[in-house]
């Protein structure tokens, strides 16, 4: 497998594989797995071609020509081929060099799709891709099978092509060894992995293929969860800050000052939490649960458990915006007990740090002396807490916060921040549900909990899409819905896609979940839409405008003056997609909600429905029904169950965005393995590698998926570096 391809296909084959296609060594060819199989019923007579078909035909050169084009510049050639059912027109543009290749009497396979021209409608392919045959009998009878493999292939280095190499190198190959033992593919029904892989390039039959392609997954899986289960067995080796709890202290007085009941699920997880962190070895959690389950309780909890102990917890938000409204609402239920070194203080009280870069210097200086003497039990801050070289005292519990897009690179550049030799314990938390199989794959590194139940006393959320373009009427009513709500005491948010103003595409403006928007207009803007509305429909309302251009102090005062009530309607970005908490807005009107994923949309809507009266939430677009993009709305519209929406979800994207927004760019080594569609595969992947890597973690009797789990490291720190 590791054979330099050279030495099977040649120089000029092995270059071009190279180039196209980073394929360097045969195994990197053989991993190169067909994307789909055509029917021999592609190959298709002349005689049966119709317009608009993507189509591959075998036919006989009968001439070929080539003159200057009339009105432009560059040559045009015409071509006539013919298969013995009729003839058919090729037409291909400034290749002068043509009537030389396709001489009267060459075969070749012509690929392309089918168009007409001219009056009598007559049939062409325009630039097609073609393949000369040369008269070989052998060559003819591989693109006549009825199974065609499509391989991933680029314009030079077309599907045929490496059909063809990938049949010279499976034709010369020994018998592969194969990493999984043989009682276990026997135990599990796998084929062997020289049959698999000769299956699956060269198969006829589709339920051989599939079987085939079943094993390959396997691999896929085994590889991931090994080297998962590898990480996790390290992690939780590693020492950590044992934080036992202590009667009588911070969080003790925190539980009995709390204003309501934990829900059982806040109690469950606290217990789980509380026994991880008086551990010797580190906690690696992740908390999923919906937008206002309670989240922030819990970890707040967790952090007075590890003040209480003399060390330090910090705390990561997304934006300035969050750390700073964290820092509010931890000092607010803290009260006298977080205000250590004030005037009023409770007796054990500790000091909460917020650490952000618009501090002035000044007071950031101040803040990290707290840090790093330990004064500050709790420090809040973004993610350049961790990046920036902010010392701490004694680190012993980092949570992060509504953090969706945080990878495994940065999950261990933070475990590399406690003290001389140990990991910190560290706690996730997102309100975007997870589907188990991501949760397996990308965060399985991390143990998994979910807080499944909202706290009574919380409102409803109804929503609807408004479709403007259908209804363009409707949009008056929704202003009008916000003045009335205004009117009765309550507040709206209004989100836009964009900041607008420079009309530079802005930091907040969506990129990852929108789905290549079928409208040219731009998206619709906060700084124009509120300039509107404030001339307009919403003409004597207060207005506010947040969006990420705004300094850190001036985003911090509107949210001051939303949160006081001082401000009717707030027009913004998607800074306040997590974690704010305005309890007496009931309305939000979502504008161009086209253009905002499914799990983003829903994160959202979570502004809102916070307090004692039920929300709205408006979803306003222009897209016509049937649009894919209408579809995702219809779901978001349709539950409120996250869980639920994170599955839909799942099934409305295409694989690739699953991985490349969770992972952070990532490559994931898979290349057959669905997270879609291999959910029992991967959970049985995943029991598998834990309980072999628990019995022997170097995997000294299992050399061949050793093998399989570093090649998938090696790929992945190939991608990494490709990046740096
Ligand atoms: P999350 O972080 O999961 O979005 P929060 O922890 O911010 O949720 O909680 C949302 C709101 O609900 C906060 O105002 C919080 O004080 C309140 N809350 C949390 N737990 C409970 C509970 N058990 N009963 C009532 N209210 C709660
Ligand atoms: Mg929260």
């Amino acid at each position: 497998m590791d054979d330099a391809l050279e030495g099977v296909l040649g120089a000029k084959s092995a270059a071009l594989l190279a180039e196209e296609l980073d394929l360097h060594t045969v195994g990197d060819l053989l991993r190169h797995y067909p994307r789909r199989y055509a029917d021999q019923g592609q190959l298709i007579p002349i005689a049966d071609l119709t317009p608009g078909q993507d189509v591959t035909v075998v036919a006989e050169v009968r001439r070929c020509s080539s003159r200057r084009m009339q009105r432009r510049a560059g040559t045009i050639q015409h071509a006539v081929i013919w298969d013995s059912t009729r003839e058919l027109d090729l037409t291909f543009f400034n290749q002068k060099h043509l009537p030389g290749v396709l001489t009267p009497g060459r075969k070749a396979l012509f690929a392309g799709r089918v168009t007409t021209y001219g009056k009598g409608r007559t049939l062409q392919l325009t630039h097609p891709r073609y393949q000369l045959l040369d008269g070989d009998a052998d060559q003819l009878a591989e693109f006549s099978r009825p199974l065609i493999p499509v391989y991933p292939a680029t314009k030079d280095l077309p599907s045929w092509t490496i059909q063809l190499c990938i049949r010279q190198v499976v034709d010369v190959l020994d018998d592969l060894d194969d990493p999984l033992p043989q009682s276990w593919r026997v135990a599990h029904g796998l084929l062997g992995l020289d049959a698999a892989l000769r299956a699956v390039h060269r198969s006829d039959d589709r339920t051989e293929i599939a079987i085939a392609q079943r094993r390959l997954k396997w691999d896929e899986a085994m590889a991931v969860q090994l080297t998962l289960a590898r990480r996790r067995l390290v992690a939780a080796r590693r020492p950590a800050p044992a934080c036992p709890r202590r009667d009588g202290g911070l969080a003790a007085a925190f539980d009995a000052a709390l204003p309501f009941t934990l829900t059982a699920g806040q109690h469950e997880v606290g217990k789980l939490l509380a026994a991880e962190l008086a551990g010797e070895h580190p906690m690696n959690r992740l908390l999923q649960g919906e937008v206002g389950s309670g989240k922030t309780v819990v970890a707040l909890r967790a952090m007075l458990q590890v003040v209480d102990a003399g060390r330090q917890a910090a705390l990561l938000a997304p934006t300035e915006v969050l750390a700073a409204q964290h820092a509010r609402s931890l000092r607010a239920l803290l009260g006298a007990h977080g205000r250590a070194g004030e005037l009023g203080s409770a007796e054990q009280a500790t000091r909460i740090v917020l650490l952000t870069g618009s501090l002035p210097a000044r007071a950031r200086k101040q803040a990290l002396l707290d840090v790093a003497s330990g004064a500050a039990g709790i420090v809040l801050g973004t993610h350049a807490l961790i990046q920036d070289r902010v010392s701490f005292a004694d680190l012993g519990l980092v949570v992060v916060d509504e953090q969706h897009r945080f990878g495994v690179e940065q999950r261990d550049a933070l475990r590399a921040r406690a003290p001389e030799g140990t990991s910190p314990h560290v706690l996730v938390m997102t309100a975007t549900p997870i589907p188990r199989t991501v949760a397996m794959t990308v965060y399985g590194d991390l143990e998994v909990s979910a807080l499944r139940e909202l706290p009574r006393g919380r409102s409803s959320i109804s929503t609807t899409v408004v479709p403007v373009g259908e209804k363009p009427g409707w949009l008056d009513r929704v202003w009008r819905r916000i003045t009335e709500e205004v009117a009765a005491g309550r507040q709206a948010y209004v989100v836009c896609p964009r900041i607008g103003g420079e009309d530079a595409l802005g930091e907040d403006t969506p990129r990852d979940d929108a789905t290549g928007s079928a409208s040219e207009r731009p998206p619709l803007a906060v700084l124009d839409l509120a300039l509107q509305l404030g001339e307009g429909p919403l003409a004597g309302l207060r207005l506010g405008v947040l969006h990420g251009r705004l300094s850190g102090t001036d985003k911090d005062a509107v949210m001051r003056s939303f949160t006081a009530g001082d401000i009717d309607v707030l027009v913004t970005t998607t800074v306040v997609e997590v974690g704010v908490d305005v309890p007496n807005a009931t309305v939000m009107v979502i504008m161009d909600a086209q253009r905002f994923g499914v799990s983003q949309l829903h994160q959202l809507r979570g502004r809102i429905g916070r307090g004692s009266h039920p929300g709205l939430c408006l979803l306003v677009t222009d897209f016509p029904e049937g649009n894919p993009a209408r579809e995702r709305l219809d779901a978001v519209a349709a539950t409120t169950d996250g869980f639920e929406l994170a599955q839909r979800d799942l099934e409305l994207r295409r694989e690739g965005d699953v991985l490349g927004v969770v992972q952070s760019g990532r490559r994931s080594g898979l290349k057959l393995l669905s997270l879609r569609c291999d959910a029992a595969l991967i959970s049985q992947a995943r029991e598998t590698a834990q309980r072999l890597v628990q019995a022997d973690p170097e995997l000294i009797e299992h050399p061949g998926l050793a093998r399989l789990a570093a090649d998938l490291l090696d790929e992945q720190r190939a991608q990494f570096l490709h990046k740096v």
